[in-house]
């Protein structure tokens, strides 16, 4: 499947819509999740043009799997996370939604279960001190 440049996280990369940044890089650009299943949810993608894990490059996909690494990192000391969990959908059957390659980085705490996909849209102001308290930790 051919990637579509209309998608929204596209759009994110091309600052036609906002987001709340926790990293940039040349090559990455890490966001929170407006409809996040845990606090402090993210999402780290490739600024190549990418639709997922089949067509992604290499070198993108490595470079994603870094920063997915130091927001975890950063996670678990904002969020006192317990634990993350990783998960990346592949097309509609494997559960993507936006066709551009996203990694979800979620914070988990014992006995806590990740609330459903799309069933909760995060205040505007919550997700920005998040994102703050994310980049402050990504930059110590
Ligand atoms: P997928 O099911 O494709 O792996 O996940 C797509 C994710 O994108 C969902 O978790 C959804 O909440 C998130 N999402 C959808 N639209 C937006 C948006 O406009 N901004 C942000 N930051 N996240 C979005």
């Amino acid at each position: 499947m051919a990637y579509d440049p209309g998608n929204i996280f596209a759009k994110i990369l091309r600052g036609e819509i906002p987001a709340h940044k926790v990293y940039e890089d040349d090559h990455v650009l890490a966001f929170l999740d407006i409809m996040p299943r845990a606090a402090g949810h993210a999402l780290v993608i490739p600024k190549a043009p990418a639709r997922n894990l089949l067509d992604v490059e290499a070198g993108d996909l490595a470079a994603v799997m870094a920063v997915a690494q130091r927001v975890a990192q950063a996670q678990m000391k904002v969020f006192t996370a317990e634990g993350i969990t990783l998960t990346q959908h592949n097309e509609k059957a494997g559960g993507q939604e936006v066709f551009h390659l996203h990694v979800h980085v979620i914070p988990r705490h014992a006995g806590v279960e990740l609330l459903p996909p799309l069933s909760h849209t995060e205040a505007p102001d919550v997700l920005a001190q998040q994102a703050a308290q994310l980049r402050a930790a990504l930059m110590g």
